[in-house]
C-alpha cells in the first residue's frame, strides 16, 4: 500500500530524521560545490546551510566548526564567499517584516532578493529611492559591498539603511542604528560579511514614483564635456562607452508624472552583446574600420525605446551574458580624466575586450568601509566576457585607477591587499576594531578577507 506524504513525514519525525532534512542542515551530509555568477569563484564547502529561523541561525553559528561565510545570490566577482567549511544562506529568511507609512520606513528579512522588494513596497505606497543595474542580489549581499546605482544625489544601498540586526559569532543579536551601537551600525552597513550575519534590515524608503528612461548614442567626448549639465538636469545619468570606438550609449532616468506606461522590452542584452562580439572578432585588427563599424551599427542597427513605468521596473536590467568585472570608485571630479586614460590605453595597446565600460556617479556616505565614505564618486567598471581571460586586461587597466586615488568595489575583482587599502579609508582602523571585538577568533574570515583586511 502506498503511504501518504503526511504518513511519511510522521514516520521521519518519529525516527528523528526530519532535523537532518530541515533547512538548517539541508545539505550538511554531502558537500555541494558553490560557484559565483560569473563562474570565476568556487569552493567545495563541508556544509551549506540555510536556517529557517534566527534561533536556528544562532545555534548554527555557535556550533559550526571552522569558518562560516554568509552568502547572498553569489553575484560578487571577488572571493568574498569561498570557504572549505560552512557557506550559510539566508534563503529561508525572505520578505517584508513591516512598514510604516508615516516615517516611510520598511523592515525586511536580510535574505530577500532585491527583485522581490519593488511590488510589496509599491503596495504600501513606497519605493527604494535608487537601485542598481540588476536586482538579483539579496538585500544583505547588496549592503555588504555598498552596491550602488547611479545619480550624484543618490547614495548606495548602504546609505538607505537606518537600522539592522546582526547575529555575531557567539550567536548573540545586536540591534543597531544611529542611536544604538552607532559604531557597529557604521561598520555593519558595509561589512563584507566579516562581522556576523545580518538577519533584518530597516530601510529609509520614499513615496512610490514613476521613472522615464531615455537612451541615445553620442560621442563620449561630447558627453564628458556636457557632464555638469547632464548631472545637474537629470536624476540619474550613466553611459556605457563602447571600446575601440568614439561613442557611448547614454542613459538618463527621471522621475515623471507622465500617466503613460511604456514597458521595458522583455529579455536581456544577449543580442547587443553578440553584435559587439561579432564586430570585435571580425575587425579587431583594423582599428579604423572597427571604430567606424561600431559607430555606425550602434547608431543605426540598434534601437533604444523610451521606458516609462514604476521605478522598480525601470531601474534594474537583465544581464544574461556572463562576464567578469573590475570597478573602482574615483573622486567624482576625476571621472572624465580617468575614463579618457582608460580608453586611450585600450586603443593604443589594442586590448582584447569588447564589453562596454560602465560610467556612473554615486553620492558620498559615512559607512566605515563604503567605497563612498566621505567622498562623492564616479564609478567606472571594466568587463571581460567570461570565456575570455580577464587577468591581463584588468592588470593593464588597474594602475590607472590607482593613479586617480580609486577605491575598488568590494564585490568586484581587484588585486589590492590591506597594506594598499588601509590608506584609502579614513575609518579603516575603526572597522578593524569593531571586527576584532565582535569576532576575535575570526570565524567569519576566509583567505580573501584575511588578505584585504590584513588579519593574520
Ligand atoms: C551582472 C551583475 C551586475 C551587477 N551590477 C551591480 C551594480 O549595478 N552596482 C553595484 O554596485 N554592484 C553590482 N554588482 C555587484 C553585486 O551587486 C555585489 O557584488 C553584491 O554584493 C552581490 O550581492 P549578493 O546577494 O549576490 O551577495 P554575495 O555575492 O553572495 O555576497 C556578497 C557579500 O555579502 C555578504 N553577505 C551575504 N549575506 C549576508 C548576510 N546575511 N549577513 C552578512 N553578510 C552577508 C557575503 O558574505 C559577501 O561578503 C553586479 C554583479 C553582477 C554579477
Amino acid at each position: 500500500m502506498k503511504s501518504t506524504r503526511r504518513e511519511l513525514i510522521k514516520g521521519l519525525g518519529a525516527l528523528g530524521l526530519l532535523g537532518l532534512l530541515g533547512p538548517g542542515k539541508a545539505n550538511a551530509a554531502r558537500p555541494i560545490p558553490w560557484r559565483n555568477w560569473s563562474g570565476a569563484q568556487s569552493c567545495l564547502p563541508a556544509a551549506r546551510i540555510a536556517p529557517a529561523t534566527e534561533a536556528q541561525l544562532a545555534d548554527a553559528l555557535r556550533n559550526a566548526p571552522g569558518t562560516v561565510r554568509p552568502v547572498g545570490s553569489g553575484h560578487s566577482f571577488s572571493a568574498l564567499v569561498p570557504t572549505d567549511d560552512t557557506v550559510l544562506s539566508l534563503g529561508n529568511l525572505q520578505g517584508m517584516l513591516r512598514h510604516d507609512a508615516q516615517s516611510r520606513q520598511s523592515e525586511w528579512w536580510a535574505g530577500t532578493p532585491m527583485s522581490q522588494m519593488g511590488a510589496p513596497l509599491a503596495q504600501a505606497g513606497l519605493a527604494l529611492p535608487n537601485m542598481a543595474d540588476i536586482d538579483y542580489q539579496t538585500l544583505a549581499g547588496a549592503i555588504a559591498t555598498s552596491t550602488h546605482g547611479t545619480g550624484p544625489r543618490f547614495g548606495s544601498y548602504s546609505d538607505q539603511v537606518v537600522g539592522l540586526r546582526l547575529l555575531t559569532a557567539s550567536g548573540d543579536a545586536i540591534d543597531c542604528d544611529a542611536q544604538r551601537y552607532p559604531h557597529v551600525f557604521d561598520a555593519a552597513r558595509c561589512s563584507l560579511g566579516a562581522l556576523g550575519v545580518v538577519t533584518r534590515v530597516r530601510l529609509q524608503n520614499r513615496a512610490a514614483f514613476k521613472l522615464h528612461r531615455r537612451e541615445w548614442v553620442q560621442r563620449y567626448e561630447e558627453l564628458l564635456e556636457d557632464m555638469p549639465r547632464l548631472l545637474r538636469e537629470h536624476d540619474h545619468f550613466e553611459m556605457n562607452v563602447l571600446l575601440h570606438s568614439d561613442v557611448a550609449v547614454a542613459m538618463t532616468m527621471d522621475e515623471t508624472a507622465d500617466p503613460r506606461v511604456l514597458s521595458k522590452q522583455p529579455g536581456g542584452d544577449v543580442d547587443k552583446v553578440a553584435l559587439l562580439q561579432r564586430v570585435h572578432l571580425e575587425w579587431q585588427n583594423s582599428p579604423r574600420v572597427y571604430a567606424r563599424m561600431l559607430n555606425f551599427l550602434v547608431k543605426y542597427a540598434v534601437s533604444f525605446p523610451d521606458v516609462i513605468d514604476a521605478s522598480y521596473r525601470v531601474f534594474a536590467n537583465v544581464r544574461d551574458v556572463r562576464f567578469n568585472e573590475m570597478e573602482y570608485e574615483v573622486p567624482a571630479e576625476a571621472g572624465p580624466a580617468c575614463l579618457r586614460e582608460i580608453m586611450k590605453k585600450i586603443r593604443d595597446e589594442k586590448l582584447d575586450s569588447f564589453f562596454p565600460i560602465e560610467y556612473r556617479y554615486v553620492k558620498r556616505d559615512d559607512a566605515m568601509l563604503s567605497m563612498f565614505q566621505g567622498r562623492d564618486a564616479c564609478a567606472i567598471s571594466v568587463h571581460q566576457y567570461y570565456r575570455m581571460d580577464h587577468h591581463d586586461f584588468f592588470a593593464r587597466i588597474e594602475p590607472i585607477f590607482w593613479k586617480y586615488d580609486g577605491r575598488p568595489h568590494w564585490g568586484k575583482l581587484h588585486t589590492l591587499n590591506a597594506r594598499l587599502l588601509a590608506p584609502l579609508y579614513p575609518r579603516w582602523k575603526e572597522f578593524l576594531a569593531v571586527r576584532e571585538s565582535l569576532d576575535p577568533a575570526g570565524k567569519f574570515l576566509n583567505a580573501h578577507l584575511r588578505s584585504v583586511l590584513g588579519v593574520g
